[in-house]
């Protein structure tokens, strides 16, 4: 190799070596320890909740799983399990999804009378070959697992249904926390392992049948072991039409922080959905090293995040200011 060839070559050598380095001085540090992640304030609990189960033995599944079950079991949240909104009818339906490390989920949607819809999904996930069960057939499911059949319709929730039920229009529902508050939930284990789970009562004043993205793998949750995990709330029309939380893990596989990745998907939202500036989107996104994300359209977006030990809730970044 003559001269000039020969310095070219180490020169070439030299600067991917030290791009190599560079990269790799780039790369985060991975956070120690586990690591759970849910969506707006009622997170705070549902973490301390799942950190419990992860401290007790638990998988970072029933980590995922039991965090959930308290906002569920709380008859004051209005937008999940009982207490949840009805729809225009009057009816409390609900939907959920689990999704554990091994890329397996289950699924429940348009599900009445049983207060805990994400452990019904888990059901399916194990009990069945199938990832989805809906309406009547999930429900006769749920009380052949043993589940309770409960009413979930309280009288707060009952007045304040008759209430907006007389305001009644054909507008997007009005943009506040109490219209949004989905629990989305994505948890790391000390190994790195990931599960996540997601369950709601959906949009409140929904049609009588209607199915959010909160139950659709891919839309208001996803989880690959590989990369990470990511969970929505919101106009879960949207967030279907964008197959939101697999475009987050997908766009972090593909070398987004979780930060990044939130952001570019609700960009991409607000570019496509006509009339975003009328809807509440928001993200949250974990990946394997630990490091967090959440991004939303709207300001008022929050999200817990328990990590080092410590159970913090934050408020969102978003793509609206005001
Ligand atoms: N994403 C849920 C749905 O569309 C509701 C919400 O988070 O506000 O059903």
């Amino acid at each position: 190799m003559n001269s000039r060839r020969r310095f070219l070559t180490l020169s070439a050598l030299g600067s991917l070596t030290s791009l190599g380095s560079l990269k790799a001085l780039a790369q985060p540090k991975p956070v120690k320890g586990p690591v759970i992640l849910s969506t707006w304030n009622p997170g705070i609990r549902a973490n301390a909740r799942a950190y419990e189960v992860l401290q007790n033995g638990g998988s970072v599944l029933d980590c995922v799983e039991k965090g959930v079950n308290v906002i569920e079991n709380d008859p004051n949240n209005r937008t999940v399990g009982i207490g949840g909104f009805p729809d225009v009818e009057g009816n409390v339906t609900l939907d959920a999804c689990i999704m554990d490390q091994h890329q397996h989920c289950g699924s429940v949607a348009f599900l009445q009378h049983i207060k805990n819809p994400v452990s019904v999904a888990r059901k399916v996930m194990e009990n069945t070959k199938h990832v989805m069960l809906v309406g009547e057939g999930a429900l006769n499911f749920a009380l052949e697992q043993g589940f309770k059949k409960e009413m979930l319709l309280t009288e707060k929730t009952l007045a304040a249904w008759k209430k907006r039920k007389a305001e009644l229009d054909t507008k997007l529902p009005e943009i506040n926390v109490e219209n949004h508050d989905t629990i989305g939930m994505v948890a790391r284990d000390t190994d790195g392992n990931l599960s996540g789970s997601c369950t709601t009562s959906g949009a409140g004043m929904k049609l009588h049948g209607r199915v959010g993205d909160s139950p659709i793998i891919g839309a208001g949750l996803y989880v690959d072991n590989d990369v990470g995990a990511a969970a929505a709330t919101g106009w879960g029309e949207a967030v279907i039409e964008n197959a939101g939380s697999a475009m987050v893990v997908e766009l972090m596989r593909h070398g987004r922080s979780p930060q990044e990745a939130c952001e570019e998907i609700v960009n991409r939202i607000a570019n496509k959905f006509e009339d975003w500036k009328s809807i509440q989107v928001g993200f949250i996104a974990l990946n394997k090293a630990g490091q967090t994300g959440a991004f939303a359209i709207q300001k008022g977006f929050t999200y817990a995040l328990h990590k080092n030990g410590e159970n913090v809730g934050h408020p969102s970044d978003s793509l609206l200011k005001t």
